[in-house]
Formats: C-alpha cells, structure tokens, sequence
C-alpha cells in the first residue's frame, strides 16, 4: 500500500477512481466539481441525475465519461460550521466511504482532492490531519486498494500532506 501527495488538476488522473467533493444536488458546482464535469462531459451528469442525491459524508460512484480515470466516486463533505458540529466525523466519512464503494467495485487506485478545503471553509490543515489519518487506520481494513493519491491544487495543501506524509 502507497500513499502519494501530488500537485495536480485531478481530471488528468489516470487512475480507477477520481473522487469529487460534490455537493447534496450532484447537480455539479464550482471548484474541483466543476471541473470534473467539464472534462468529464455529460455521462456524469446523466448519472448523477438517476442516483438523486447525496447526503453528507456519503459517496456514490458514476463513470468518469471522457476523463482518463475509469469512475468518480461522489462524496459530499461538510460546510465548516465552527467546528463543532460534527465536520471532523463527516468530513472522515467522506474518505471512509469513497475507500469502502472503491473497494466494493474492486478498485485498486484511488485520488483524493482536498474535500471541503475550497468553498466549503474547512480549515486546511485540520482537514488535511483528518484526511491522512482516516486513510492510514482504513488501510489495514482495505488490504484490495494499492494506492492512494492525494491531490493538492494549491501550494499550501501541498506543503502540508507532504509534510504529515513524511511524519
Ligand atoms: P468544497 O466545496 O468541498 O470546499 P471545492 O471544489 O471548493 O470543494 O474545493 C475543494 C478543493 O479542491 C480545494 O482545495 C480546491 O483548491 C481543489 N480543486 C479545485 N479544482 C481542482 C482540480 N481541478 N483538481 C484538484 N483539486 C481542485
């Protein structure tokens, strides 16, 4: 099992799964999800559409249509409130269930934007301990996956997840 930090657009990505931070509609957005819809183009959406919605912390998982990676998974992370409504348990829901439907579809691959880091106000370095930290306990419970990316779009998430990386 490897986990990588990496400085990308994940609709790049050639991996099995790309995860997005969706919002409740899966009706598409702003930020990463924006732009997984673009490059992806209309199939996601047309899926998106048939599955309804997504509650918070939750993940579904759709084709990734033209993009190079071979699905999304969905999950919807929380809108920080203070901090003391519940964001830490949702936001590592958001990681555990992307990791337990690429498991059930036997992915092996996997790449992680930084969820609720954007519009969503999460502050970046308590979002980035809860991110490394649920995706090091769930390994050892998820021997299939091989490899988790962790992809930082800008330098300060980036120099963060290399550093609690390297810990
Ligand atoms: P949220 O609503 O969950 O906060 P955002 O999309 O606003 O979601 O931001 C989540 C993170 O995704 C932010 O750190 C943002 O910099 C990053 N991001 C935006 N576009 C991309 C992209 N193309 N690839 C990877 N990460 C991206």
């Amino acid at each position: 099992m490897k986990i990588e930090v990496l400085r990308e657009d994940i609709t790049t990505l050639d991996v099995d799964a790309i995860v997005n931070a969706a919002n409740k509609t899966l009706r598409g957005g702003g930020g990463v999800d924006g732009a997984i819809h673009r490059a992806g183009g209309k199939e996601i959406l047309e899926e998106c559409k048939k599955i309804g919605g997504c509650e918070t912390g939750e993940a579904v998982i759709t084709t990734a249509g033209k993009m190079p990676a071979h699905h999304v998974i969905h999950t919807v992370g929380p809108v920080w409130n203070g901090g003391e409504n519940n964001e830490d348990e949702l936001l590592q829901n958001c990681y555990k269930n992307s990791l337990q439907v690429a498991v059930e579809h036997d992915l092996k691959t996997i790449a992680f934007p930084n969820i609720s880091t954007g519009v969503y106000g999460f502050p970046k370095e308590r979002a980035a301990r809860v991110a490394v930290e649920t995706v090091e306990q769930k390994f050892g419970y998820k021997p299939s996956i091989e490899k988790v990316f962790f992809i930082c779009f800008d330098m300060e998430n980036y120099d963060l997840y290399e550093g609690m990386i390297k810990e």
